[in-house]
């Protein structure tokens, strides 16, 4: 006999009761619900695609960076874990230890894998610890884990509404085909990446705002052949490069990437501006907008031919527009530029990315319990999360949210007044690095200044 509970609206179907429910099966909310369900929590995971990933493989963001700082892998845990299953499936290419250094033969070896020390100002820029991966291999391997784990798997299910009792989160509604459901759940994360859960719950954020990517790829180019004209004819190249460029309106410097599957090529553009991530008219102008770029730009290599790219054709637009930032959360602690920049070391860190430290106040809304928040939307300035949101932080964040949920139920406390030192204990337990160690780069505070 199925149980409902009532909703403004309508009732909603009861089809899950868990210890730790998590929203968004992007690279945070995945680590979240792993770290969870391995600490033994009944955990459900909620996605609204089919498939898991989030930007990482719907999105198609295929370089793994953030997550070294020159001297020491900074990244490490679940994010590692993945890395190791997708390499072992060949679906994964990062340089050897041995490569990563300044020389102009590693920079023509590995550049155009996306896998350089882009904040570097060196030329040519340092060959550093990142990683290509296939999209698809992602989405394999999550969902390896996440059975291996037991984590129950929700997809095609529509978060829109966070249940809330005298304060604290007590589950969510979700839209899906079959009417509305509700999860009910002693601990709610929010894996969303536009913080659609706790804004729900009323937890205060700002909100930014960055520009939007209509990520592609393109298959039948002949890589060896475009990066020998690259080197061989400069100038030629380099004219070439700049009309593909120009009608892109807004690309990085190398408009495309290598990825782990022959002739198949990554394009991190076009970069558009002036758009809200979260407004339905936005996205569908960005989307339009986004492919009438990427059409001309085939029309214009068909008819003015770049070597290696003669024969190439679309393999496929990201089925998930390229959304950076929306809402952000204003939660216990609010991370600012400076604090990415300098490299501040908080003594309540519990992820790292590059050479920068997340505070475990920033995962803690203000003014609602039993709520966590983990991934992009995190508590940060605009300026601050736009430098310190790449995939590999995100995971060490879901990694340190997961653990502290079920930490908080065990000790029966809400998660904000979780022992921090015991949850840096848990994670680094299970391979992960909470960032309790300053590196010799960091910025130390006295206690009381943070
Ligand atoms: C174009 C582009 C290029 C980038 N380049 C890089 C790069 O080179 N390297 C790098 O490391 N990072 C890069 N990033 C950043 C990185 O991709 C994101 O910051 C990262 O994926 C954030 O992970 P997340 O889990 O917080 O959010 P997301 O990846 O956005 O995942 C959120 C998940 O929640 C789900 N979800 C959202 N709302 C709901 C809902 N209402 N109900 C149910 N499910 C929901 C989504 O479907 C998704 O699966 C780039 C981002 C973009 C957009």
């Amino acid at each position: 006999m199925s149980e409902y509970i009532s909703e403004p609206g309508g009732q909603a179907r009861i089809v899950a009761r868990a210890d730790v429910v998590v929203v968004g099966g992007g690279p945070a909310g995945t680590a979240a619900a792993l770290a969870a369900a391995r600490e033994g929590a009944k955990t459900v995971l909620l996605e609204r695609f089919p498939y898991l990933g989030g930007l990482a493989s719907g999105g198609m963001v295929l370089v793994l960076d953030d997550m070294t700082n020159g001297s020491e892998i900074t990244v490490t845990g679940l994010c590692q874990e993945l890395v190791e299953r997708m390499a072992r499936l060949g679906l994964a290419v990062f340089p050897p230890a041995a490569d990563r250094r300044v020389a102009e033969d590693m920079w023509r070896k590995w550049s155009r894998w996306g896998v350089h020390d882009f904040h570097s100002q060196s030329k040519p820029q340092p060959i550093t610890y990142a990683v290509a991966f296939d999209p698809d291999g992602w989405k394999r391997c999550s969902l390896d884990l996440i059975r291996e784990r037991k984590v129950e798997l929700r997809l095609q299910s529509w978060f829109s509404r966070t249940l809330v009792k005298d304060g604290r989160a007590c589950g969510v509604v979700c839209e899906t085909k079959a009417g509305r459901e509700a999860v009910l759940a002693e601990m709610v994360i929010d894996a969303t990446g536009d913080l659609d859960v706790a804004a729900s719950a009323g937890a205060p954020f700002a909100h930014g705002s960055y520009i939007l990517t209509t990520v592609f790829r393109l298959g039948g180019v002949d890589t060896e052949a475009a990066e020998r004209f690259q080197y061989e004819h400069p100038a030629r190249h380099a004219e070439l490069d700049r009309a593909c460029k120009k009608i892109m309106g807004g690309s990085w410097d190398m408009w495309w990437l290598k990825t782990p599957l022959p002739g198949v090529v990554w394009c991190n553009c076009p970069h558009m501006a002036g758009y809200d991530g979260i407004k339905v008219e936005d996205l569908t102008r960005a989307e339009v907008e986004g492919r009438r770029r990427i059409y001309a730009l085939l029309d214009h290599l068909r008819s003015t031919p770049m070597p290696g790219f003669e024969r190439c054709h679309v393999i496929d637009v990201a089925p998930q527009t390229g959304v950076r930032q929306t809402r952000l959360l204003e939660g216990e602690y609010v991370v600012s530029k400076e604090d990415v920049v300098e490299r501040v070391h908080f003594a309540d860190s519990v992820a790292r990315g590059r050479d920068y430290y997340t505070p475990y106040r920033a995962l803690l809304p203000r003014g609602v319990d039993n709520l966590l928040v983990a991934g992009r939307h995190y508590s940060a300035t605009s300026q601050a999360q736009k430098i310190s949101r790449e995939i590999p932080p995100c995971m060490a964040m879901g990694e340190a949210a997961g653990i502290a949920a079920t930490m908080a139920l065990s000790s029966g406390v809400a998660p904000r007044a979780v022992e921090v030192g015991a949850l840096q204990r848990r994670i680094r337990a299970h391979g992960g690095d909470p960032g309790d160690r300053p590196s010799a780069n960091a910025k130390t505070l006295p206690a009381a200044a943070e």
